[in-house]
């Protein structure tokens, strides 16, 4: 090695080590000197237009590879950058990551373009020096920066891929640099506008950690012979530094935005634990998805923990979400996000462009978007090793950039997290359900009553409607379980509720079990001659129950019920279940399996209205 090229060598060590950032970029100058004095302690070269050029040839080196100098650089990180911009439904806290990105992005092309300035200055008659780097695969790179005297000649746009070109050369792994004197045309180099006179060319290539090339570093010159061997070398160093400082500009900011999203997921572990429902479980869910991964579509899928072996989307956001927002599906459906869940295991697959290999992702008829490229399918258990998880986190993207493995690991982390925060919630919810409901029919009880109550009458009063309030009895109960005993009165409570639940509106009128075998109905936003409809459907429809007893005759019973109408202008709702209480008791008196409406006016009761049918 001569003094030249170890001055060269400490120049390129100095700038790796510079752009490390922080305190060490003082080393700069100290680079840039050693860089100095190696060129001057460079072996004498031939002018660039005499005829004893050291390289009089057009030359394709094909030396090989020095591993030890491979440089490192990010494979995706350009990609990663243009990643950011094309983000689906951008929410705040990821416009911060992609700020991140951005500012490290320009860091990068700041200290990239001071090395290339570097380099126009000190090799003379130098027309560009541009570097290339990776698009979307390897072999299509792209103008990545640009030094030129007038910088719009060179086509930022220009593409380098397989076989195009001279540069397109370096794909090739044998070729380590290419050194060219005497051009005839710069149409081979593919990057100008216009035609440039172009003599010399010197390019090498920059590579990965891998060994892979992900770029080249070229310099032109309008010269013939203006470059030579020792140029081709001090161009692989500085080739060097520029990927290392890519390399670690772009593990400078994957750290800067993992110790922010790691701090996220300790805040969303606080959240959870103030979290009690499982539906503001589904809610956090989705906030840090949004806030921490890139998704051209996010499916949120849940099972239904009542009905076994079934589910639905919970949630649906980005493309064609209307498709699937809401679906249900169950496990003999066989999609992939479905196949995820049911095995508790994270799925990762990416589909080609154009070609149908297209997989399901809930069943087979639903809409096939082939423009999705890659799926990402992060389940949620409440037990870490269950078998079969509760809900998936389904994300695909429509750029081919699969999900880095710090995403992934990321979910992972959330998954373990969540999953603990919704066991609990469904155990809080269970709980409170017990406490709100009658274990035998699964309707409120008597407390819940008053406090829906309470919470109806609001409503009706701000929207000036009425409230039904039926009160009904089992007639001749005792005699039920003299006969057929106490488990034999429990199922007929036990159907008399089904069939009162059947015959009012679901999700609108309340149902409670009041005592042992009496039921109060509220009916919500009706009229006298509707509240007496309900009650009359009720009882007969109680009428026609049969209960199979295993005796000679099936058993049969009747209900009384006492009606009361709550208009805007009546407040006490308590009073309200009395009233209908005192019309039940009349309707007891006047022979039962009947209807009596409480009239406030009068103390007659209503007359019995048809009551037998
Ligand atoms: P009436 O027509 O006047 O209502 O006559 P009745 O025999 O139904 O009288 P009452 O309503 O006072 O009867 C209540 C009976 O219901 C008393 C109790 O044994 C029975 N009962 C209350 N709760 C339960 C229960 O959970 N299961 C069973 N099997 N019976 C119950
Ligand atoms: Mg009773
Ligand atoms: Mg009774």
């Amino acid at each position: 090695m001569t003094v030249s090229e170890l001055l060269f060598v400490v120049s390129g060590l100095l700038l790796g080590l510079a752009f490390q950032g922080g305190m060490l970029l003082f080393l700069i100058p100290f680079a840039i000197v050693a860089f100095v004095l190696g060129w001057l302690n460079r072996p004498r070269l031939a002018g660039p237009n005499s005829q004893q050029s050291t390289a009089s040839l057009p030359i394709i080196s094909m030396g090989k590879r020095n591993t030890s100098t491979v440089p490192l650089v990010s494979p995706d990180l350009r990609s990663e950058f243009r990643n950011e911009t094309g983000r689906f439904n951008e929410p705040e806290a990821a416009l911060k990551v992609s700020q991140i990105w951005a500012r490290a992005n320009a860091d990068i092309n700041e200290g990239m373009r001071n090395m290339m300035r570097a380099m126009k200055i000190v090799v003379p008659h130098v027309n560009s020096v541009i570097v290339f780097t990776q698009l979307d695969s390897p072999k299509d790179w792209g103008v990545r920066n640009v030094i030129n005297d007038k910088e719009d000649s060179v086509n930022p746009g220009t593409r380098i891929s397989e076989n195009s070109g001279l540069i397109s050369q370096l794909f090739r792994p044998n070729v380590n640099r290419i050194l060219e004197g005497d051009l005839t045309s710069s149409k081979s180099l593919l990057y100008y506008i216009d035609s440039v006179p172009v003599k010399s060319v010197v390019a090498v290539p920059i590579m990965n950690y891998n060994g892979v090339r992900v770029g080249a570093l070229v310099m032109d010159s309008v010269y013939p012979n203006a470059f030579n061997d020792q140029i081709a070398q001090a161009l692989r160093f500085i080739a060097g530094s520029i990927s290392m400082l890519d390399c670690k500009g772009f593990f400078s900011a994957q750290k800067h935005i993992a110790l922010q999203q790691y701090s996220g997921l300790y805040n969303y572990q606080r959240k959870f634990f103030q979290t009690m429902t499982v539906k503001d479980i589904y809610k956090q869910i989705i906030n840090y998805v949004q806030d921490n991964v890139s998704y051209d579509r996010l499916t949120i899928l849940a099972m239904n923990k009542v009905k076994e072996g079934s589910g639905r989307v919970v949630y649906c956001d980005g493309i064609d979400a209307e498709q699937f927002s809401e679906k249900r599906f169950t496990l003999s459906d066989k999609g992939i996000f479905v196949l995820a869940l049911m095995r508790n295991r994270p799925v990762e697959r990416s589909f080609s462009q154009g070609f149908n290999d297209y997989v399901p992702r809930l069943n087979d008829n639903e809409k096939r978007n082939l423009n999705l490229r890659q799926l990402f399918v992060m389940p949620i258990a409440t037990q870490p090793d269950s078998t079969e998880a509760d809900i998936a986190i389904c994300l695909e993207s429509a750029k081919p950039v699969p999900y880095t493995d710090h995403e992934k690991e990321l979910l992972k982390a959330f998954a373990g997290v969540a999953g603990f925060a919704y066991d609990r919630a469904r155990k809080f919810e269970h709980g409170r359900d017990l406490a709100m409901r009658d274990g035998l029919t699964g309707l409120i009880n008597h407390r819940t009553l008053h406090e829906s109550l309470r919470t109806e009458k609001i409503r009706a009063d701000r929207k000036k409607y009425n409230i039904g309030v039926l009160m009904m009895d089992i007639d001749h109960f005792k005699h039920v379980n003299d006969t057929y005993g106490h488990p034999i009165g429990d199922v007929v409570i036990k159907g008399i509720a089904d069939t009162i639940s059947g015959e009012i509106r679901k999700e609108i009128d309340i149902v409670a079990r009041y005592g042992g075998e009496e039921f109060v109905v509220g009916l919500i936003e009706t009229t006298a001659e509707g509240m007496v409809e309900t009650a009359e459907r009720i009882r007969k429809a109680v009428q026609k129950l049969v209960f199979d007893v295993k005796q000679a005759e099936p058993l049969r019973v009747t209900v009384s019920i006492g009606a009361f109408l709550v208009t805007p202008d009546f407040h006490d709702m308590k009073k309200a279940v009395n009233n209908a209480d005192q019309a039940l008791y009349r309707a007891k008196e006047g022979g039962r399996n009947q209807v009596i409406r409480f009239e406030e006016e009068t103390s007659e009761p209503a007359a019995p209205e048809n009551s037998a049918t």
